[in-house]
């Protein structure tokens, strides 16, 4: 059985972008259910899987098992989200700070085109930063779809597209919730060393093994 992961910091920790109140509901409640479905059908179908990963990668391609997929995904998605934040301010260094110049031209491009992939994006979903060996590319995904199952492509960051994400502190406004999210919440450290992933420095980060 997966268990929930407790999140890396205190539910205010993000504030005042993202409140407590909005990561009580969204890791324990929206997380929770995520992570408990995907056990149920786990359970029900007698698979005793060693990894979500192998779990996300082998639904994705059965229709039959498209339920799981969603589940799996999205407990695979949160979790990984969580780590994609940090409050300590820092900006990209070093070769990320490299490779975001040779793709995107200044710092600044990066964060206009990743605000309006995931404000021009319809519906629920996710918008990533992705490497592809040393290619940094931005692109949403729908509902709980993710780069797993992308041959070759390691996600640096993500953010959370649904509404559930930021509704309750900033209403409509995706737009200011993304600006606000890349200025003060984007966990370079982590990307920093998901860039080495891709480039098969380090190993990527995996989900916790089911107990
Ligand atoms: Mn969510």
């Amino acid at each position: 059985m997966f268990k929930l992961p407790d999140l890396p910091y205190d539910y205010d920790a993000l504030e005042p972008v993202i409140s407590a109140e909005t990561m009580e509901f969204h890791h324990d409640k929206h997380h929770g259910k995520y992570v408990e479905t995907t056990n149920k059908l786990l359970l029900e179908a007698g698979e005793r899987p060693a990894a979500l990963e192998s779990v996300v990668k082998g639904a994705e391609t059965s229709p039959e098992k498209i339920k799981l997929f969603d589940n799996a995904a999205q407990a695979w998605n949160h979790a990984f989200f969580w780590q994609c934040m940090s409050a300590d301010g820092s900006g990209p260094t070093g070769e990320l700070a490299d490779a975001i110049g040779r793709s995107f031209g200044e710092p600044a491009r990066l964060k206009e085109e990743f605000v309006r992939e995931g404000s021009g994006h319809f519906g629920s979903g996710w918008v990533w930063l992705a490497a592809q060996n040393l290619d940094l590319k931005i692109f949403a995904t729908h509902d709980a779809d993710d780069p797993l199952t992308r041959q070759g492509m390691v996600p640096l960051l993500v953010c959370d597209l649904w509404e559930h994400a930021y509704y309750l502190d900033h209403q409509n406004d995706r737009e200011g919730f993304l600006a606000g999210w890349f200025d003060n919440l984007a966990n370079w450290d982590f990307a920093a060393e998901q860039f080495q992933a891709a480039q098969g420095r380090r190993a990527p980060w995996r989900h916790p093994a089911p107990a």
